[in-house]
């Protein structure tokens, strides 16, 4: 595996991240001689640096476990410092029913607060709750001061009505950031809390310098809780953003213009090389249990790893990218190990954050101490 750190120690003297990301290959201005070659050792150099970005390289891996565990460094350090003044941040989440993959996901959420000095509590009602029972928990989660995050894990039973039990969280705890308060604010550049997985994306690529600014974005999918938020965020660093979705035209074609190109489908290995262009960012937010054998072939044939984990297990987790891309794209997160980890992070970042809003003038207090 090789990181964004040690690619930048290429033997080219320059990041071959950023190189690859803005400079088709093998140009005069890739070789960094700005002028055609002339002498004898001009030509040299120019052969070497000609065949080394010629060559393909594999693309370097945006290590989401690594980024998250500083993510979750930084915020125990925060806890730490706002619990010692008696504000220790607060989450509650509620979890309905028993549903295999929401518990899974609910004993992480748990376990990272645990880790990182949040105090947690976990609310499960039972799977035939009423919409009713279900606010009356909000309400009184509302009200506790103790409390500043307020996590719903969804899907809810079909007897509830989903958008009214979210739409009472107050906006103020609301560290999914899906109530339309919150989408408010990210869509009018205002402080609120931002839905987690988008964030914990820019999160990475912004401490693995990928450039922003000015760049082609685009985001193939548009849910709420994914892809619009993350071309907002895309639109709010200064991208020029496209979003697609099922109705999109030429999509490998519209795909084929980014810079940065986030995939957020559900479609296992759905993106392959024909739709990056060399050098793109190509961020895989797609979390598909492939089960089916012919499915499993096409996207991991020849693959040894794998296959060992999908004859012992039965399945595999696939991403929306297929692994080939990595072949050509200038940075790629992996699944799993990219933007997985990043979301339960900044699930501990937007609670401190929720925190340290309500209690605004009391924090401001324990800077200064
Ligand atoms: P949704 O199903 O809500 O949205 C999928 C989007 O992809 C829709 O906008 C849909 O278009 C679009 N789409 C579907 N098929 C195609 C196609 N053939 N061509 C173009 N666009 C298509 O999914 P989510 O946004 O909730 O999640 C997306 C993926 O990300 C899933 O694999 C999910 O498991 C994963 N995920 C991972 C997280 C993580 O932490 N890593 C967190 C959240 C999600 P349309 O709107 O037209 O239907």
């Amino acid at each position: 595996m090789i990181s964004v750190s040690q690619k930048s120690q290429d033997v080219v003297g320059r990041s071959s991240l950023a190189a690859r990301q803005r400079i088709p290959y093998g140009s005069a201005a890739t070789l960094g001689l700005g002028v055609l070659p002339t002498t004898k050792d001009q030509r040299q150099t120019a052969t070497v640096l000609k065949f080394l970005f010629t060559q393909p390289m594999p693309a370097a891996i945006l290590d989401g476990s690594k980024i998250a565990a500083e993510i979750r460094g930084e915020v125990a350090a925060e806890v730490k410092a706002m619990s010692a003044a008696g504000m220790r941040p607060g989450l509650a989440v509620v979890l309905v029913g028993h549903d295999p993959a929401s518990e899974v996901y609910v004993r992480g959420k748990v376990k990272s607060s645990e880790e990182v000095g949040i105090y947690s509590e976990k609310h499960t009602p039972s799977e035939s709750v009423t919409t009713e029972e279900l606010l009356d928990l909000i309400a009184d989660l509302n009200r506790r001061d103790e409390i500043d995050g307020i996590l719903v894990q969804l899907p809810l039973p079909k007897q509830v009505d989903s958008k009214k039990v979210l739409l009472a969280v107050d906006p103020a705890k609301d560290v999914d950031g899906f109530h339309p308060m919150n989408v408010g604010f990210l869509s009018t550049q205002r402080p609120g809390l931002v839905p987690c997985t988008p964030a914990g994306i820019m999160e990475m690529m912004q401490r693995s310098k990928i450039k922003i600014a000015g760049q082609e974005a685009v985001v193939v999918g548009r849910s709420d809780i994914v892809g619009k938020p993350m071309a907002m965020l895309l639109l709010n660093a200064n991208a020029t953003v496209t979003v697609c979705h099922s109705k999109t035209r030429d999509l490998p074609g519209i795909c084929r213009r980014a810079d940065i190109l986030v995939a957020a489908i559900g479609r296992a290995g759905m993106v392959t090389k024909e739709f990056v262009r060399p050098g793109t960012t190509v961020i895989d937010v797609g979390m598909n249990r492939v089960t089916d054998p012919k499915e499993f072939a096409r996207v991991f044939a020849g693959n040894a790893k794998r296959d060992e984990t999908f004859r012992s297990k039965g399945s595999v987790l696939v991403g929306d990218v297929h692994p080939e891309v990595a072949e050509v794209a200038g940075a790629i997160t992996p699944v799993p190990g990219g933007v997985g980890p990043l979301t339960i992070a900044m699930l501990m970042a937007n609670t401190v954050k929720a925190a340290k809003m309500r209690r605004g003038s009391r924090v401001a207090e324990l800077s200064r101490v």
